[in-house]
């Protein structure tokens, strides 16, 4: 599979100035404690991520800058300034404290993409607490397990999504508080309930920030449970260091940007770039409550004229699918700089947006555990579609045999990375045990394989949980996926290793086609012939079937340990982030 690099202008289209314009001296050059300099630290002492991403712009004299333009469900916009959410989240912060909430307890948020989610995190942080948002769309069991595993005190739902709460609340005793937000009206609450409007009404909207010392907890996220049981990770505030950093270098965030992050913040990537990012920056970010629609989605950039997208695969491959019509009835002419994060980018999508939105998606690396973004495709850089890109400053990935040495280039190992970095995670909650396995030979080992160019480009192979072993030869799932995408009537692909007898374990691919497809004898014997042409025979899969949609994560991932488990009939495991069919 060979794709054309693409080549970047010296001076782009809308002739911005990329951030990262001398990637090697920057590099270099780079220390993450002088990135304090660019921040501001408490004015007592310490260091508040709320501070950073709100307060400093407004005693700096932006307080009158729009933060946050919001687009609700039903069509409505509503324009919050960073003044307006530093005083929300004050007025959050002040009912923390009345409530007799103490520093360091864990407050979880489980609603829509509302002006009170980001209020409740950000007042949250400022109370000295740790801020655990949870996907809307979660069921009572994935509710019950988090707020079972952290303790959380205090949960802020909604009148809408408070009956799953109530389905699994007899597990809960250490939840004390359960309050109700509704962004439309004052709602109603039941005995042993609190209301939003009643809370914030009492509560004045200035507050002292607690003094948070750098390493205390901040931020706790569960990952997506892709591959299991979703794990605690715990950040610190300092890792505002890391947020604002990669905001500047590999987000490329400029003062004037209107900036558009489609993660939900029950994901590391909805708070890490759907806030901390883009507001210690600065800059105007569009938060839209409504979910995926090809039409939706570009007329929110239309609307408000946003420049810098940063959205993921799952997301690329419905737009590719809906098709470029659609593309068509809009003006997206504002775009000049476009990401993607959560699973591989395939190499057809970059091309794609090439070719219809006249820009490429630049893909980049990272997970919940590592906070920020580790590695990167730059503004300012040539982009081989398929990589990941190459490390961001201040960060030093390896590729790395069984016993922690580094392979030469071009070889596949664990991609690990130096650890040090700020916004590491610091511990699984109460899983220390889990957390010390995760290191070798002085590296955090990420649990994906990868492996590195002789230009220092990373190239995802797979998690080391589905790389397939055939023959004797050991297959990525993403190579096969990829080459599989290539043909136009896939719209997506999820391969696994079936076992076999003889080879130890045979490629399987599973298909859904765009529409307009017919799944026929025919057309599997095509894709058998076009993946082998691709791949050559030892890689294409020997066995293609044809599904009507990938099982996935509710961040959009495709689930290949439920691919086998359902293949092979064996139990499902955690399915508690699985989206609905
Ligand atoms: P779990 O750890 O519970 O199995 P998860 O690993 O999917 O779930 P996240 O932390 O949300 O949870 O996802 C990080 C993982 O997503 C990475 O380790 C990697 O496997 C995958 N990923 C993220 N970005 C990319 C990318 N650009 N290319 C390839 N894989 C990516
Ligand atoms: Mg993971």
């Amino acid at each position: 599979m060979d794709y054309e690099t693409i080549r970047k202008p010296p001076v782009n289209a809308h002739a911005v100035r990329p951030n990262l314009d001398d990637y090697a001296g920057t590099r270099s050059a780079f220390d993450y404690e002088r990135v304090i300099d660019g921040l501001d630290g408490l004015p007592g002492g310490g260091l508040n991520i709320a501070h950073e991403s709100l307060d400093r712009h407004v005693a700096a004299g932006s307080g009158d800058k729009t933060c946050v333009l919001w687009e609700g469900k039903d069509g409505r916009s509503e324009t919050y300034t960073y003044a307006d959410m530093a005083k929300l989240s004050n007025q959050f912060a002040n009912v923390l404290r009345n409530l007799g909430v103490e520093k360091g307890s864990r407050v979880f948020v489980f609603m829509d993409r509302t002006p009170e989610l980001y209020a409740a995190a950000f007042g949250t942080l400022k109370a000295g607490c740790i801020i655990g948002p949870l996907f809307s769309a979660f069921g009572p069991d994935a509710i019950r397990d988090r707020l079972e595993n952290s303790e959380a005190a205090v949960l802020v739902t909604t009148p809408q999504l408070k009956e799953k709460v109530y389905e699994v609340r007899d597990d809960l005793p250490a939840l004390k508080h359960l309050i109700i937000a509704d962004h439309d009206a004052s709602p109603e609450v039941a005995d042993g309930e609190l209301s939003w409007n009643a809370l914030m009404a009492d509560a004045s909207d200035e507050f002292e920030i607690v003094a948070t010392d750098p390493e205390d907890p901040a931020v706790m996220h569960y990952t997506s449970g892709t591959t299991g049981k979703p794990k605690g990770a715990v950040h610190v505030h300092k890792a505002v260091l890391g947020h604002y950093a990669t905001g500047r270098f590999a987000l490329d965030l400029h003062p004037e940007d209107i900036y558009w992050c489609t993660a939900d913040p029950g994901w590391v990537t909805g708070t890490s770039y759907g806030m901390f990012a883009p507001f210690t920056n600065g800059v105007t970010s569009v938060i839209y409550e409504g979910g995926f629609s090809a039409r939706a989605w570009y007329e929110v950039i239309e609307k408000y004229k946003v420049t810098v997208w940063y959205t993921a695969p799952t997301a690329i491959r419905m737009l590719m699918k809906a098709g470029d019509d659609v593309v068509k009835r809009h003006d997206l002419s504002t775009l000049r700089f476009i990401m993607s994060v959560g699973e591989p980018l395939n190499p057809e999508a970059v091309v794609w947006s090439e070719e219809t939105l006249g820009l490429p998606f630049h893909d980049n690396w990272w997970q919940t555990e590592t906070g920020s973004i580790m590695i990167a495709n730059y503004a300012a850089q040539d982009i081989k579609p398929g990589s990941m890109g190459r490390p961001l400053p201040g960060i030093e990935p390896g590729i790395i045999d069984e016993e922690g040495n580094v392979v030469a280039p071009g070889e596949e190992g664990d991609l690990a990375v130096r650890p040090g970095w700020p916004s590491m995670f610091r511990t699984y909650w109460k899983n220390e045990e889990l957390y010390d396995s995760k290191f070798r030979n002085g590296w955090y080992i990420t649990g994906d394989r990868a492996r590195m160019d002789e230009d220092g480009y990373y190239w995802f192979v797979g998690r080391s949980d589905d790389v397939i072993n055939t023959a004797g030869h050991l297959v990525g799932p993403f190579e096969v996926e990829s080459a599989l995408m290539e043909h136009p009537a896939v719209a997506e692909a999820g391969v696994i290793g079936k076992p076999d007898e003889v080879a130890m374990e045979v490629v399987k691919a599973f298909v859904s086609l765009k529409e307009g497809y017919e799944p026929t004898p025919e057309l599997r014997q095509e894709l058998t012939r076009f993946a082998r042409g691709k791949l050559g025979p030892g890689v294409a899969p020997r066995e293609i079937d044809f599904i009507d949609s990938l099982p996935k994560t509710r961040s959009g991932k495709i689930m290949r340990r439920l691919l086998k488990a359902r293949e092979l009939g064996l139990e499902e495991g955690d399915t508690s982030t699985l989206e609905d069919d």
